[in-house]
């Protein structure tokens, strides 16, 4: 393979989507990365199933789809200390992108990209995502430069500042700020990085960009809903142009150097419609059964002691707590009576068979077959709508034993605009409701655009995140391994935004972007006495994405 470039600077928009960038790109409020799309090829790039965060750049790290990395959702269950665990980088199953330029001698930079903790034994600078276990654990790979960029920057951090909606114009305001301060703080890093590393890959995630999305969509007035206050307008715009100029920096820097680009989302945005109480879904179906009065009161024995034994590792400075949160703190369910439940997941249903009460092999196969036809055809009450884009057996589809890697048994993962997930009011029964503090959420659409010697400029990609590595190894000249599923992104036919070469055969059929032409919206239940249990609005679904 003959090197096309030496270099590749990564920018990472989270969530980054055309929904959002094509308005902004017209209001001239980033006219830099305007720049970078016209002398691009661009398009979009499909996420995962599930498409969250560490799903989704694990794909982009691997070259492989979540069958193959193993990454399923953020946690995974330990069913023997019935409690779950968050994935970190130790549970990837198949090397990273940044292990091969390792072991071909190459160094690289990488910062606050997720699922890079603990840092991977690689020469040059890792600072790891904020799944991390605190900011000491993310720069625990690099200390002596983690000590010079502290004190070029004392504000350094990657912390996610979006954890609720701001509740006022100025609140959000003061967020947008603090988010603003985090995107120039993150260019510096790599800036100074630069001058310590001869990087072949040079990474920036811009993770608050999500969150970002996630909690002020209104604000950014890109899709025709209701008006939103012309004040918080201004204060995303203004976040959005320091993106737009720390980005420009980082472009400097790799024309500098010669690098090509890639900037990239690991998946698009949109309004957040509806969102779904899984764990009601499954009783709904009688595959759960909710608590009766007596019960109750362990589960909150439980939750209050894993807020307890929470507080408490915190104040020791635990930064890696071995128990993260027991399943009886998280489902509230009659266990005796429960043959299935979810314990985490957003954006999809991560269903697990509750082993103690189903007691053959043929039971739990018929279980896990019908769970998943059941999410397949689970519709939204009011909009007729598919609640799930795919629901299926994890070790029929992928060949694998899901309960030795702790991975659920049955997964679905949300359409476009409705947010299924685990956490839920344990008082309310309601199955969908409305998140006052999500206005926006994760679509399946992400944007990438590459500018590199041979790659024609204009509207001509369509890939998948597992295309984006072999494609930055077949640019560097170092063959691709066997293992990765992605293709070589190549330009299609300019203005067709098709690129045939990016699909393998393998790609699954669920991954169409209309998944569901002209079907006609059926009930979510045949039994109509269900029906019953649906309520508009929750008091309080308690989410956060
Ligand atoms: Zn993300």
């Amino acid at each position: 393979m003959n090197p096309r470039v030496d270099r590749i600077l990564f920018l990472g928009l989270d969530g980054g989507t055309q929904t959002v960038l094509q308005p902004m790109f017209d209001r001239g409020v980033m006219p830099n990365l305007r720049g970078l799309w016209e002398r691009s090829s661009h398009g979009s790039l499909v996420s995962t199933l599930p498409m969250v965060t560490p799903v989704a750049w694990t794909s982009f790290l691997t070259g492989c789809e979540p069958g193959l990395h193993g990454i399923h959702e953020f946690f995974h269950l330990d069913s023997e200390r019935r409690c779950f665990q968050a994935n970190t980088a130790k549970n990837i199953r198949v090397d990273t992108l940044w292990n091969i330029l390792g072991a071909h001698g190459r160094s690289v930079v990488s910062i606050n990209l997720p699922m890079t903790y603990p840092a991977p034994a690689v020469d040059g600078l890792i600072i790891s995502g904020n799944d991390a276990p605190g900011h000491r654990a993310a720069i625990s790979s690099c200390l002596s430069f983690a000590a010079k960029l502290a004190a070029a920057e004392p504000g350094f951090t990657t912390r996610n500042l979006w954890k609720t909606r701001p509740a006022t114009p100025e609140e959000l305001d003061t967020t947008c700020r603090k988010t603003e301060a985090q995107f120039k703080s993150l260019a510096r890093a790599a800036i100074m990085a630069d001058s310590e590393v001869n990087w072949t890959a040079l990474m920036v995630q811009f993770q608050n960009l999500d969150g970002l999305l996630h909690r002020a969509w209104p604000e950014l007035n890109v899709d025709g809903g209701p008006a939103p206050s012309p004040a918080g307008t201004r204060s995303v715009e203004r976040t959005l142009r320091t993106l737009d100029e720390a980005c420009a920096r980082l472009i400097d820097l790799a024309d500098q150097r010669g690098a090509a680009i890639v900037a990239l989302s690991d998946h698009g945005f949109g309004p957040c419609k509806s969102v779904i109480n899984v764990n009601g879904l499954l009783q709904a179906g009688g595959y759960q059964r909710r608590l009766s009065y007596g019960t109750r009161f362990r589960y909150r024995f439980h939750r209050l002691s894993d807020r307890w034994r929470r507080y408490q590792l915190g104040r020791q400075g635990t930064e890696n707590p071995p128990v993260s949160r027991t399943i009886a703190g998280e489902v509230g369910c009659d266990w005796k009576r429960t043959v299935a439940f979810a314990p985490f997941g957003q954006l999809s249903a991560c269903v697990y068979l509750n082993q103690d009460q189903v007691h053959t092999t043929a039971r739990a196969d018929s279980l896990r077959a019908e769970i998943a036809e059941y999410l397949q055809g689970a519709r939204h009450p009011e909009t007729g709508e598919r609640l799930f884009v795919e629901a299926f057996d994890m070790a029929q589809k992928y060949g694998c034993n899901p309960a030795e890697q702790g991975n659920p048994d049955i997964l679905a993962g949300s359409v476009d605009g409705i947010q299924a997930q685990a956490k839920w009011d344990p008082r309310s029964s309601a199955l969908s409701g409305v998140d006052r503090s999500l206005p926006g959420t994760h679509y399946r659409q992400g944007i990438i655009a590459i500018q590199a010697p041979g790659m024609t400029s204009g509207p001509v990609l369509t890939g998948r995140l597992a295309d984006v590595a072999p494609t930055a190894l077949t640019f560097l000249g170092i063959d691709v391994p066997g293992f990765m599923q992605g293709r070589p992104l190549r330009p299609g036919p300019a203005g067709e935004g098709m690129n045939t070469a990016a699909f393998s055969p393998t790609r699954p059929k669920s991954l169409r972007f209309d998944p569901f032409p002209g079907e006609p919206p059926t009930p979510i239940f045949s039994r109509p006495e269900l029906r019953e249990r649906w309520v508009a609005v929750p008091k309080d679904p308690g989410t956060s994405s």
